[in-house]
């Protein structure tokens, strides 16, 4: 994802105001919905912010939080466990497999399981640390050439084989819908796979589409900038 402008959050961005507004949007998204707002677990979306951001939302009662670079969680997160129990890290977007060890040593969930290799590199690493987080297989519901996630046609073999595979590990779906399209398509070809397969997590929608996510059924949304403000733009 690009930074959104390239400034840095303006001075003062209040990360708790910020927070409240987003519960409320997703409360009343999930009210309009018939949905009990309980059921939405919300994302805090917290890369290239820095540290102290994650402790203004955790002090603001959020709980779990995203990053899409390993190194960058790993340097972020791990110290804050201590203080805070019940953080939750989970990591989106692409993974390299040399990253995986990293990434199952550090995250409460991966969203991002999307090939073979994967699978592989995940397995020995939970083998040698000796936990699993949980795994959220990302569909590529555009099939965009250059995004990851398992391309559409070949979702639902992957979804069984990563459930033979990993069992209970495997809770549900993720993805990312082209930017230049209509979301909701997307959304509802997401929750239907995941029907289809039994799955109970199905996250998607960001801070530009997080509502239309709910209404198509998400039980994640990962929200960045609606929370943090714009991503400062010398980490992107
Ligand atoms: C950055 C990112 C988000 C959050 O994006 P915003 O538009 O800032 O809410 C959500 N999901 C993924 C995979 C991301 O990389």
């Amino acid at each position: 994802m690009p930074a959104s402008t390239a400034q840095d959050a303006p001075p003062g961005h209040d990360i708790a105001t910020a927070l409240a507004a987003v519960r409320a949007r997703i409360a009343a998204a999930a009210h309009r919905a018939g949905r009990d707002p309980a059921d939405i677990t919300l994302v805090a979306v917290s890369k290239f912010h820095p540290r102290e951001s994650v402790v203004a939302a955790l002090r603001a009662g959020q709980a779990t939080f995203g990053e899409n670079r390993v190194q960058e969680a790993a340097e972020k997160f791990p110290p804050l466990r201590a203080q805070w129990p019940g953080l939750r890290l989970n990591i989106i977007g692409g993974l390299q497999t040399n990253k995986a060890l990293e990434a199952v040593r550090i995250a409460d969930m991966i969203e991002s399981l999307d090939r073979p290799a994967l699978c592989d590199a995940i397995a020995r690493a939970a083998d040698r640390v000796g936990r699993m987080p949980q795994l959220l297989v990302q569909v590529n519901t555009g099939d965009e050439t250059q995004k990851s996630g398992v391309a559409v046609e070949e979702a639902d073999a992957f979804i069984t084989a990563a459930m033979t595979r990993f069992g209970d590990a495997v809770t549900g779906l993720m993805c990312i819908p082209p930017v230049d399209q209509d979301p909701m398509p997307h959304f509802r070809t997401l929750a239907a796979m995941a029907a289809r397969h039994g799955l109970g997590v199905i996250s998607m929608g960001m801070s530009a589409d997080f509502e239309l996510a709910i209404a198509a059924g998400a039980t994640h949304v990962r929200v960045g900038s609606a929370i943090f403000g714009p991503r400062p733009a010398h980490r992107a």
